[in-house]
Formats: structure tokens, C-alpha cells, sequence
């Protein structure tokens, strides 16, 4: 899942509060989409939780791409917890660096950032032919074929393109020098390299010895059904940035500014700074000409069978943030037959939308709107918050007393669920300070009185507002 935050409207700033959900591993279902009242690290918001279900197993089905959901609900009721545990779900191969990734500012367009976001959450699933054969192979000392029988070790095993063409080669030899009917499931060979004479070792023995620890000239294969099984499937799974960001680099070598004599050095240069731009997130704009380039390759690719198409998820919070321009921009991207399943979040009620004078829902477009699966979140109970705070400790490693439980509860009902987990980690160090090992209400109440909640602060501000600055 690639995750954007929207902070000012030319500053694209991609924020995860490290930690804040790292005990969240999934949506917490059961395997008929019932949500258990307290699994992979969720508590309480059942029918969200049961919602946000439905929705991945309809990505893993491959029967939703292009489409938006819209997470609503006041302050801290658990969105974007939700949105985690949905790609945690989901959790597909291609997008697990993208979600890794932490771009603090981006200089680049709004509408080219968004781009990038949503090519980071767009798998390409690619099909290689690469030869692969499949066989049983034993690695015995040669100058000992006497010893093989009994020290030779044989496993399963797939062997890739390098050692490929020796054991086919092998194979091969057995077949031609045994003749065809003579080979058998089973059978062991051994070729000695140096004269090439072939020795049918016989089609049992023991499994001792490690494939890699032995040399590659010592050499035995084991034919399954006389015949040397070959299956021809490799596939990669990459993004459709990841793509982009390799053919813009090498866009930049081709267009001719290059000393013709330093080719080979520079064409390394750029693809070394391709490969670089992938795990930097340094990658600038990138043109359109080159993507719709990539488009068409795929395109391509899909038509002939050698690729397809992994939606993956791209999340965006406070989407309010986002301006009329980059909804347009959403609203054609979710045409794209390649788009992926798109998550926004918010918490705010009827507000203006960006860079119009209008108002709407959640400040976002109607036309837009009328395009998203909307999934709400509800306030927590006071169990609810109990244990989610439980789920936190266990998490932050913390030991709590019941009593300091039970007030810290009594602070996350009346402040809010993220203040009362802020003070975990507060409390926890008061607690070190007193030399304590257990976390007791007297740490509690003086983190209280240290670090104030929204309510608080605001009460003062009223209060002291004309010293302050205007
Ligand atoms: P905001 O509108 O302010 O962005 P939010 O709705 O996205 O808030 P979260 O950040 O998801 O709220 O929730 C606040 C904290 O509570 C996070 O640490 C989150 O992991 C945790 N949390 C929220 N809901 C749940 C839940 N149902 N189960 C477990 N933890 C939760």
C-alpha cells in the first residue's frame, strides 16, 4: 500500500506515525468475513472492519480495480487503522517496499505525485520463459562412484538457468548412453567429467550430504520417469513505477547528450541511478511519453500472456486536503483499466472544497463522491478502549497496574484514544525515573498533568488568548 498525507497544496508529504499501528496485522476475520471481537491487534468498529473485508477479498478475487472507498469518521476512531489492516490483508508481493518508502517532500507537481503514488500501488505480474528443469540431484565424489550409494544425499530440487545446462547436459548423456527405456524414475547416474563415461549407479540410497556443500564437477542426476522435466514459468512481480523510473533514466541517456565514446560506462551510470531513484524515492517527474511507452509494453505483454495486472492498494488520508484539480485527476485515473483500489480517509463533517467556494461532504466533489463505497467509523465504548490500550502495552512492552488501566480508560473516554496511547510510552518513562517496574496510577496522573489533551490546551489558549501574539 503506498500511503500519501496532503499537508499544503504544492507539498506532497508522505507521513506514517512509525509505530502508532504497528500492532495492527490484519482486519481481525474470520474466514467467513465475521469480524472476532479482538484479533491481529483490532478491537470494537465491527461493521467497518466487516466492510473494509469484503472489499479485500474482492481485490483478491481481482473483481474490484479502479475503484474508491472512503473512510469517514471523527478523530482517532481507527481509519486509518482500518486502511492498515487491509493492506496488511491484502499484502501483496510487489507493493511491500512501496509501503516501506518515506518521502518527506517531493518537489514535484501535485498531479505527478499522485501519478507516482498510484503507479507504486499498480503490480505487473511478468512471466519469464526461463528454462527449469526439475529433477532429483546428487553430488557424490566422482573418483569414488563405489562410496555414492551409500554417502550421496538427493532432495528436490529446482535448479535455475546457471546449473541448468550441466544437468540437462547430464540428463542428456544418461538418456543417449542408456538409451531411452533404460532410464528410469529413480535411476542415479554418474558422469565422470573428465573422460565423459556415464555409470548407472543403481536407484537407491541414502541422503546424507549437502547439495551445496559439493563441487560442481562432481555431478549426479536422478531422471523422474526417464525424461528430464523442464517447466518454463518464472515470474516477477515489480511496480508499474518501479518501471517507469528504470525507463526514464535510460529516456534521459538516449536523448543524445551523451559522449558516444563513454556508452557502455554512462548506460551503466543511468541504470545504476535507476535502480538508485527506486529505493531513494528520488525520482523527479517523469514524462509522459515514457509512460504511456510503458503502458503500451504492457499493454503488449498482456495480450500476449506474459504479464498481468496486480491492483494493489493506494491510501490517502485527510483527503480533504486534496484541491478540485487532483480530484479531477483521481476521477480520470480511476477510468484506467490498470488502476488500482483506492482508500481515502477523512474526519471532517461539510467543508469547503479546495481551491472552489463550494461546500460539500468531507470537502470532496459530489461527482467524485458518488463514486466511492463509503465505510464509517463509530465512536469507541469505554471497553473498546480498555482494550485496545491493553493491545498497546502488550505491544510497547509495557506492564501496567489494573488500577493505572482503569484511569488511563478513564482519560482515553474523556480526551481521545490517541491521547490516551501517547501517554503509554509518557508514563512508561516516569515510571523508569521512579525506578518502578510496573507502570502505577501516580504515573499516569503526572503525564496527565505534563502533556495536555486538545480540551485542555484549548481552555488555556481561551484563557490566556490576549497574551498571546496575533
Ligand atoms: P484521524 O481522523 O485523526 O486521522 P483515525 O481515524 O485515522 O484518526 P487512527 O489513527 O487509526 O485513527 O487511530 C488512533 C490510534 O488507535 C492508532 O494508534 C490506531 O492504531 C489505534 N486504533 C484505532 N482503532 C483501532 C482498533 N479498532 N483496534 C485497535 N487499534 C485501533
Amino acid at each position: 500500500m503506498a500511503e500519501i498525507k496532503l499537508s499544503e497544496m504544492r507539498d506532497l508529504t508522505r507521513i506514517e506515525r512509525i509505530g502508532a499501528h504497528s500492532h495492527i496485522r490484519g482486519l481481525g476475520l474470520d474466514s467467513a468475513l465475521e469480524p472476532r471481537s479482538s484479533s491481529e491487534g483490532m478491537v470494537g468498529q465491527t461493521a467497518a472492519r466487516k466492510a473494509a473485508g469484503v472489499i479485500v477479498k474482492m481485490v483478491q478475487e481481482g473483481k474490484i480495480a479502479g475503484r474508491a472507498v472512503l473512510l469517514a469518521g471523527q478523530p482517532g476512531t481507527g481509519k486509518t487503522a482500518i486502511a492498515m489492516g487491509m493492506a496488511k490483508s491484502i499484502g501483496q508481493k510487489p507493493f511491500r517496499n512501496a509501503r516501506r518508502q518515506r518521502i518527506v517532500l517531493l518537489e514535484m507537481s501535485k498531479t505527478e505525485a499522485l501519478m507516482q503514488a498510484f503507479r507504486k500501488a499498480i503490480g505487473v505480474r511478468i512471466k519469464e520463459e526461463t528454462e527449469v528443469i526439475e529433477g532429483e540431484v546428487v553430488e557424490v565424489q566422482i573418483d569414488r562412484p563405489a562410496v555414492a550409494g551409500a554417502a550421496s544425499k538427493t532432495g528436490k530440487l529446482t535448479l535455475k538457468t546457471t546449473e541448468m545446462e550441466t544437468v540437462y547436459d547430464l540428463g542428456a548423456k544418461m538418456i543417449e548412453a542408456l538409451g531411452k527405456d533404460k532410464v528410469q524414475s529413480g535411476d542415479v547416474i554418474a558422469i565422470d567429467k573428465a573422460s565423459g563415461k556415464i555409470t548407472k549407479l543403481g536407484r537407491s540410497f541414502s541422503r546424507s550430504r549437502d547439495y551445496d556443500a559439493m563441487g560442481p564437477q562432481t555431478k549426479f542426476v536422478q531422471c523422474p520417469d526417464g525424461e528430464l522435466q523442464k517447466r518454463k514459468e518464472v515470474v516477477h512481480c515489480v511496480t508499474l513505477h518501479e518501471i517507469d523510473v528504470i525507463n526514464s533514466r535510460l529516456d534521459e541517456l538516449t536523448r543524445g547528450e551523451m559522449d558516444s565514446t563513454k556508452d557502455t560506462e554512462e548506460l551503466y551510470g543511468y541504470m545504476a541511478l535507476g535502480f538508485l531513484a527506486l529505493f531513494t524515492g528520488d525520482t523527479g517527474e517523469i514524462r509522459t511519453e515514457v509512460r504511456e511507452q510503458i503502458d503500451t509494453k504492457v499493454a503488449e505483454w498482456r495480450e500476449e500472456g506474459k504479464a498481468e495486472i496486480v491492483p494493489g492498494v493506494l491510501f490517502i488520508d485527510e483527503v480533504h486536503m486534496l484541491d478540485i484539480e487532483c480530484f479531477s485527476f483521481l476521477n480520470r485515473a480511476l477510468e484506467n483499466d490498470m488502476a488500482p483500489i483506492l482508500v481515502v480517509a477523512t474526519n471532517r463533517g461539510i467543508t469547503t472544497i479546495r481551491g472552489t467556494n463550494y461546500k460539500s461532504p468531507h470537502g470532496i466533489p459530489i461527482d467524485f463522491l458518488d463514486r466511492l463505497l463509503i465505510i464509517s467509523t463509530q465512536p469507541y465504548t469505554p471497553d473498546d478502549i480498555r482494550k485496545i490500550l491493553d493491545i498497546r502495552c502488550q505491544e510497547e512492552d509495557v506492564e501496567m497496574s489494573e488500577d493505572a488501566k482503569v484511569l488511563l480508560t478513564k482519560i482515553g473516554e474523556d480526551t481521545s484514544l490517541r491521547y490516551a496511547i501517547n501517554l503509554i510510552t509518557s508514563a512508561t518513562l516516569a515510571c523508569l525515573k521512579r525506578k518502578g517496574k510496573i507502570v502505577e496510577m501516580e504515573d499516569i496522573s503526572r503525564v496527565y498533568g505534563l502533556f495536555y489533551d486538545v480540551k485542555r490546551s484549548t481552555q488555556y489558549l481561551m484563557e490566556y488568548q490576549s497574551q498571546y501574539m496575533f
